[in-house]
């Protein structure tokens, strides 16, 4: 082990505290929440990632944000080179479990339905999703309105044959937004503005491709809710339904509809073109930063608790972690002694591996195991009910109540 060094112990915990300009208002200054740089990260196509990096709540806007410099770019760079969205599925979206039967369905397809019957959209019509990754929102979209043109986006054309193998593609486009021929009906950014550094430019570049009469979809997660999105690398602002709307509005759109309800742990808006774009975020409502900040960090100290809970109980013999997305992700790659196996409803991800250990369905636990519910505490609460048949022959263990 290296000596420490003081001076250098010093510069560090300077450069953690030191305040830094928000992206997002480009006003105000970020302080940071303390507690961020002990936690290892996870990218966001559940790979696990190095601590590092900076977690903050900017004094004007009140926008949960990482620092966005030169070493961040260099670590989305290289969390990109490798990107690989669903592997561990097969490249199958991620399934999504709802109501008291816990029935299955592809993430984007109750969100295809709820913009449906919001929004008076034409029969025939052309719709553009950026940040299209392998076409999941394309493809739900396809299937329920077979005659829409759809057209697909993303930063690089590395998914292009899949995508435009989707009924309905067009084409898909890669690189700027710029070069992008307007005029479309609806656009969508599923699971995108989280990624981008500059997301208000970003959202006046979409703004020219929106027709006056159309709309524009986004939905993001939501870190109060979901606090293991905090510790995703390469997501650089966790929105809620309050800063989502201002970060809009700055862009020169107005709100139809923004809800934390229509998936669980994310927020999903739906905005129309505002008749004139406003020069930044406005900030009429006067959001609360000490309220943004303590947030953050209780969110922060029940990442804590997790772990230090799942570490206490991994003496056991056989221990597994419930599921195996970010959460379970980041988990797994934390604890101290390694997990034995992970556990997933999902069946397109049973019988794989995840980080070197097998992924069981539920009924292949084996006896008088433990197995971690990595999820936040309501939904592990269901799920561990709704999995345990009257002579069940493993332990469920939930994660600590929220703060
Ligand atoms: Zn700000």
């Amino acid at each position: 082990m290296q000596p420490s060094d003081p001076q250098r112990e010093l510069r560090d915990i300077d450069s953690i505290n030191r305040p830094w300009s928000c992206h997002l208002c480009g006003v105000g200054s970020v302080m940071p929440v303390p507690g961020f740089s002990y936690l290892k990260r996870v990218t966001s196509d559940c790979r696990p990632f190095r601590r590092g990096g900076a977690l903050g709540v900017c004094r004007s806007c009140a926008s949960v944000v990482k620092r966005v410099d030169a070493a961040w770019e260099r670590e989305v760079e290289e969390i990109y080179a490798g990107y690989d969205i669903f592997h561990q599925a097969d490249g199958n979206e991620q399934l999504i479990y709802a109501g008291d039967d816990g029935a299955a369905s592809f993430r984007s397809d109750p969100l295809v339905d709820r913009i449906q019957r919001l929004l008076p959209l034409p029969q025939k019509g052309r719709l553009l999703d950026v940040g299209c990754g392998k076409g999941a929102f394309l493809s739900a979209w396809s299937r329920s309105r077979p005659d829409w043109i759809l057209e697909g986006h993303d930063v690089d054309g590395q998914t292009r044959e899949v995508v435009e193998a989707i009924p309905g593609v067009a084409r898909m486009h890669a690189g700027s937004l710029d070069a992008i021929e307007g005029g479309f009906d609806l656009v969508s950014m599923v699971h995108v503005l989280e990624h981008i550094a500059d997301p208000v430019a970003t959202l006046r570049d979409v703004r020219g491709l929106v027709t006056n009469e159309g709309w524009l979809f986004v939905e993001v997660p939501h870190f109060v809710e979901r606090a293991f999105d905090l510790l995703v690398a390469d997501h650089c602002s966790h929105l809620t339904p309050d800063s989502l709307g201002r970060v809009l509005a700055g862009a020169g759109f107005e709100t139809v509809a923004l809800s934390d309800a229509w998936n669980a742990k994310e927020v999903s808006g739906v905005f129309r073109p505002a008749a004139r774009a406003s020069d930044r975020i406005t900030v009429d409502e006067a959001p609360s930063f000490p309220e943004a900040f303590f947030a953050v960090a209780r969110a922060l100290a029940w990442l804590e608790g997790t772990l230090s809970l799942a570490d206490r109980m991994r003496t056991r013999a056989s221990f597994g972690v419930f599921g195996t997305s970010i959460g379970a992700t980041w988990l797994a790659s934390s604890v101290a002694r390694p997990v034995d196996f992970f556990v997933d409803e999902d069946p397109n991800r049973q019988g794989r591996r995840h980080l070197g250990k097998p992924v069981l369905a539920p009924e292949e636990v084996p006896e008088d195991s433990t197995v971690f519910m990595c999820l936040p505490h309501p939904q592990a609460a269901d799920v561990s009910n709704r999995l345990t048949p009257p002579k069940q022959v493993w332990r469920a263990l939930l994660p600590p109540a929220p703060l």
